[in-house]
């Protein structure tokens, strides 16, 4: 964490980051955007962010008429990475049973094929993206299954460790700057922060010093104390490429028995 960091960054997470520094480590980050459809000044705003902090970004975008603007968009802001948002991030979820795009009658087939149109229609935009994002982070056991005969080489959803296999490489994000019940707002320096810790002691008690931490937003959904946030949070810490990340990635485990 550099010096300049606010007093109740080094509160939080001072001790912890000590003990980190003894070992000769510092906490791996990566950061990723959701809900992307257009360009905004909202998405303005965000690219400045990363220009401005050297923070290389991971943008989950949603098809759609404006995708190629989009794309256009992002290709002008350096280290950003396009990846994919769902099918069209609409839930089919029944009542009660949280939020997701793929329900369980879904077959492989037809996963399958929504998912070769949806990399489809991001090449027609002129992106190739490698990294599928389930809205609402829900995972399903289809989409493992069906990104093996695809572009996509990863997924990312939320809170698991990094993980190789199954036809994708997994790399989480674990940290929302948001909280969502009754409508998304800042998710406060204190909870945002008391999280980073815990999952960085998890992390040094286990050893697992390079399982990476990813730091999630939504810029259309930011009030002004997330932006203010985001920007010390930028300042004090160094942001790592999702590729990056990705090829450091630990090799797959070996099967238990033959
Ligand atoms: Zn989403």
């Amino acid at each position: 964490m550099r010096s300049s960091a606010p007093l109740v960054f080094r509160l939080i997470l001072g001790r912890e980051l000590r003990l980190w520094a003894r070992a000769g480590r510092a906490p791996l980050l990566w950061w990723r955007d959701d809900d992307a459809r257009a360009p905004t000044e909202a998405l303005d705003r965000l690219l400045e962010l990363s220009r401005r902090h050297n923070a290389p970004l991971t943008l989950a975008a949603i098809a759609g008429p404006h995708l190629p603007a989009l794309v256009r968009r992002v290709e002008a802001a350096p280290a950003v990475e396009i990846a994919i948002h769902g099918f069209n991030h609409i839930n089919r979820q029944p009542p009660g049973r949280g939020f997701g795009e793929i329900v369980a009658e879904d077959s492989l087939e037809w996963v399958g094929a929504q998912l070769r149109a949806t990399v489809m229609a991001f090449h027609r935009a002129g992106a190739r993206p490698t990294l599928f994002v389930p809205p609402w982070n829900n995972l399903a056991p289809q989409l493992l299954e069906a990104v093996g005969g695809s572009a996509i080489t990863a997924i990312s959803a939320f809170d698991e460790n990094r993980q190789s296999g199954q036809g994708a490489m997994r790399l989480d994000a674990h940290l929302d700057v948001l909280r969502w019940k009754g409508g998304g707002r800042f998710r406060g320096r204190w909870r945002f922060l008391s999280r980073m810790r815990r999952l960085m002691a998890k992390r040094r008690l286990s050893g697992r010093w390079d399982e990476p931490m990813g730091v999630l937003t939504h810029h259309l959904d930011h009030d002004a104390a997330t932006w203010a946030f985001l920007d010390e949070f930028l300042a004090a810490f160094p942001i790592h490429a999702r590729a990056d990340l990705m090829l450091a990635a630990p090799p797959e485990r070996e099967a238990l028995s033959a």
